[in-house]
């Protein structure tokens, strides 16, 4: 490891989406749908280019909003919950819970490749989007990537990536 580090930041009041879920838990249990107005904030390191910047600021900020813009407004629903039964046609989404169903306009849902629609794994589907994103466009591949999502004020989770 080289004796100095540098880290960009670009975080929260520009990376918002506001969407509907919720989530299983204790191996069966389910929260009722809600909302949240998430944050994210992207942490990437790496060495100083012939700019002497690790990677321009507002490439990484729109890079970012462009994938969280994909989650804004809409209802997430994980693709792999053994509980959470998402099917649907090109018109609707039904999801199905034990006794309790929901139906939603396909256009208003994203299905996520995720078991569960927590902060975590929102972290992770976001950074994964994000570093293929800048590998394509950019050819830039951090060494280290961190995607924080903050659900509520002073309630986050953060994914690491490292390369
Ligand atoms: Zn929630």
């Amino acid at each position: 490891m080289p004796a100095e580090r540098y880290t960009v930041r670009v975080s929260k009041d520009y990376l918002v989406f506001s969407a509907g879920h919720f989530i299983s838990y204790n191996g069966g249990e389910c929260e009722r749908l809600h909302g949240h107005n998430w944050r994210v904030a992207v942490e990437v390191d790496g060495p100083l280019d012939e700019n002497h910047y690790v990677f321009d600021f507002i490439a990484l900020k729109n890079r970012t909003k462009e994938i969280t813009d994909e989650l804004d407004h809409r209802m997430l629903l994980p693709a792999e919950n053994p509980h959470i039964l998402v099917s649907g046609d090109e018109k609707r989404i039904s999801v199905h819970y034990k006794k309790r169903d929901w139906l939603f306009p396909r256009e208003e849902c994203v299905i996520l490749p995720v078991p569960n629609t927590t902060a975590e794994l929102l972290a992770r589907w976001i950074g994964q989007r994000l570093l293929d994103v800048l590998k394509r466009q950019h050819l830039f591949v951090p060494e280290a990537m961190r995607v924080e999502v903050e659900e509520s004020f002073g309630q986050s989770a953060t994914w690491h990536w490292q390369r």
